[in-house]
């Protein structure tokens, strides 16, 4: 089913969701699976799953470093299959831009359909790692909206190579990214939401939320895509701090801002175990507000363990 309309049939209840990342490829998939396990009692319709950027590694060889390009956690579209059969759950792969051609991409979207996924995220994509700034790749889409038509054209039986005949449409329902604290490239927050609103009117069918830990950031940026004439769902993503070094992690990724009260509390901390205990306690706080507004989905990114993830929806689901 679609996440609109999963949206829709929860008629203003906040669902609940996650989002999670591929193992390393070497790595044992059961992993995930013990992670994911104990938040199936939370009934998430829709789990996504991130796609990450090729990278440079660097081999030795004879004594000599050989640069490769690698992408350490492939197998988003295998997992999200997988979930599907394992748990009988929606999974919405994250679609990139950057490291994949059109023609890629279009191959993706094709086993998408045979796989009966029904939601794509739309992405950009980040800079590879080792880069500062993103580099399209040639023959590949440049922005997430040029992606969202890509991928709307397909909806409308448009393969890139227009003599294909098309019996078989998909409908695929696509999500976008948004940033309530702006997206670090771009030159004002006002000139962000515009961009969204491209998206939005290429056909993009929900938003959801780059991460934030002061909600009345997430408020004023719902107010002000609505004034710009954003009607989608904006589906909050939100992730409970984990450990101290995100105070400073956090913000140079993500190029977030952390409440004065988050920092002294987790300042204040002697170990690790106790900045995840301030950690699940600011999440719930923010969960609660978030869903007592209405929102209609709280989706959390999960980045590996969940035990903190399970605690925050024990509280609030
Ligand atoms: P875009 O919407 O293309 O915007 C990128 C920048 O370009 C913005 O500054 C925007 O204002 C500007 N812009 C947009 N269109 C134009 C235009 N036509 N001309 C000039 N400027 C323009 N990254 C991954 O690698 N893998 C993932 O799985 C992944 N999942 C994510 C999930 C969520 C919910 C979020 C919020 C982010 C995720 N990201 C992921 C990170 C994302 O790829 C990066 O933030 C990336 O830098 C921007 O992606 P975007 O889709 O927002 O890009």
């Amino acid at each position: 089913m679609k996440v609109t309309e999963h949206i829709a049939n929860a008629k203003g209840e906040t669902l609940f969701s996650f989002e999670i990342v591929p193992p390393v490829k070497g790595k044992n998939i059961q992993e995930l699976y013990n992670n994911i396990d104990p938040l199936m009692e939370f009934k998430p319709p829709f789990i996504d799953v991130t796609t990450s950027r090729e990278e440079y590694v660097f081999i030795e060889k004879d004594g000599l470093f050989e640069k490769k390009v690698t992408r350490l956690r492939p197998g988003t579209l295998g997992i999200c299959a997988s979930l599907q059969h394992k748990y009988n759950v929606d999974t919405v792969p994250h679609v990139l831009c950057g490291g994949f051609t059109k023609e890629e991409t279009e191959y993706l979207l094709v086993d998408c359909q045979y796989l009966g996924i029904e939601n794509v995220m739309a992405l950009r994509g980040d800079a590879m790692k080792g880069e500062k700034y993103f580099t399209p790749t040639k023959g590949g889409n440049c922005y997430a909206v040029e992606l969202v038509e890509q991928i709307q054209n397909l909806n409308q039986g448009k393969f890139l190579l227009e003599q294909i005949q098309t019996e078989n449409t998909p409908e695929f329902c696509i999500g976008v990214a948004g940033y309530p604290e702006k997206h670090m490239e771009a030159p004002s927050l006002q000139s962000d939401l515009k961009r969204l609103k491209e998206k939005v009117d290429a056909g993009a069918d929900y938003v959801v939320t780059q991460m934030f830990f002061d909600n009345k950031k997430y408020f004023e940026f719902v107010n002000a895509a609505r004034e710009m004439g954003i009607t989608v769902p904006i589906i909050p993503g939100i992730k409970p701090l984990a450990v101290q070094r995100h105070l400073s992690i956090l913000p140079q990724v993500f190029w977030i801002d952390l409440p004065q009260d988050l920092i002294d509390a987790v300042e204040k901390c002697n170990t690790n175990k106790d900045v995840r205990q301030v950690g699940i306690e600011w999440c719930i706080e923010q969960s609660k507000q978030l869903k007592a507004a209405g929102v209609p989905v709280l989706h959390y990114y999960s980045m590996g363990k969940s035990d903190n993830i399970k605690a925050i929806a024990a509280a609030i689901f």
